[in-house]
C-alpha cells in the first residue's frame, strides 16, 4: 500500500477559513483510492521535515503571517522541500509568505522567495467569491475546469517573470495586480490574475477550502505527490462536490 505523507504547515498561525481542510481533502482522496495517507502537522517553532510528499499552508492575519514567515525562513525546511520539487499548496497569507516580500504590520517583511511575487497593501479589503479560468501554466497544465473559492485579503500581489498566474479572473478580485489612478493598488480596479504557479508551488487567494471546491486541483497535487500523471488516478464520483461547484460557479 502506498504511503502518502502530507505536511500541514503552521495551522496554528496559518489556517483561516477552513484552510486546514486542504490537507484533509488530499488525505481523503488518497484513502478513497485505497492508499494509506497521513497528515503531519508542523506547528510554529517546529522544524519542517523535508521528505514529505506534499505540503499545504493556509491563510492568516498579518501578525500571524509575520511569525510564520520568520519561522519558515529561519528553519529552511520548506525551501529545501521546494528545491527538491515537492508540491506545495499555499493559500492567501501563505502565498504572500512564499513570495519575495509582503507588507504587514506597517512594514515590509521578507518572504521565502519561492514565488517571484511582491505583495503591497490595498486601500480596501478584497472580499467575496472568486472564479477564474486556469492558465494551465507549468505544474497546472492539466487543469481544464474553472476554479472557485472565497477571498478575503488586504494584500495586492504583483508577479514577476519567474511566476505565472494560476488563473485569469472571471469574477472577484484575485491578485489585485492592476494599480489605481494614483499608481497604488486599488481594490476597485479589477485584476486579471489570480494566484501563482512556480516550480512545484501552487498558490492562490482562494479559501474554501480550495481543494474541496476544486477536485481537479486536488488530484493534480496528489498525482504530483505520488510521482504519477493525474490520468493515472482512479476517477472519484462525489455528487456533493459536483453540487457545490454547480452552486458556486452558477
Ligand atoms: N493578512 C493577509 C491579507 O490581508 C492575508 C489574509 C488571508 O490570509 N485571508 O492580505
Amino acid at each position: 500500500m502506498t504511503e502518502l505523507h502530507i505536511g500541514l504547515i503552521l495551522p496554528d498561525v496559518l489556517g483561516t477559513y477552513g484552510d486546514d481542510g486542504n490537507a484533509l481533502v488530499l488525505r481523503q482522496r488518497a484513502r478513497m483510492r485505497g492508499l494509506s495517507a497521513e497528515i503531519h502537522t508542523v506547528k510554529l517553532g517546529e522544524a519542517v521535515p523535508t521528505g514529505l510528499d506534499v505540503y499545504t499552508l493556509g491563510g492568516g492575519e498579518d501578525t500571524a503571517q509575520i511569525l510564520a514567515a520568520e519561522h519558515l525562513l529561519a528553519d529552511g525546511g520548506l525551501s529545501r522541500a521546494a528545491e527538491a520539487g515537492r508540491p506545495i499548496l499555499a493559500i492567501c497569507a501563505g502565498l504572500q509568505v512564499l513570495g519575495e516580500s509582503f507588507r504587514a504590520g506597517g512594514r515590509v517583511v521578507d518572504g521565502l522567495g519561492l514565488i517571484d511575487a511582491t505583495t503591497t497593501a490595498l486601500h480596501k479589503r478584497a472580499i467575496g467569491e472568486v472564479t477564474s479560468t486556469p492558465t494551465r501554466a507549468g505544474l497546472t497544465a492539466d487543469l481544464t475546469e474553472p476554479l472557485t473559492g472565497f477571498e478575503n485579503h488586504m494584500g495586492a500581489t504583483v508577479l514577476g517573470p519567474g511566476a505565472a498566474p494560476l488563473g485569469t479572473v472571471r469574477r472577484g478580485m484575485g491578485n489585485c495586480d492592476r494599480h489605481g489612478a494614483e499608481g497604488l493598488p486599488d481594490a476597485d480596479a479589477q485584476t486579471s490574475a489570480e494566484g501563482a504557479v512556480q516550480g512545484s508551488v501552487v498558490a492562490t487567494y482562494m479559501h474554501g477550502p480550495v481543494l474541496a471546491r476544486n477536485p481537479q486541483l486536488a488530484d493534480l497535487l496528489l498525482a504530483r505527490a505520488m510521482g504519477i500523471a493525474p490520468v493515472e488516478l482512479e476517477p472519484l464520483d462525489i455528487p456533493v462536490v459536483d453540487k457545490l461547484r454547480a452552486e458556486r460557479l452558477g
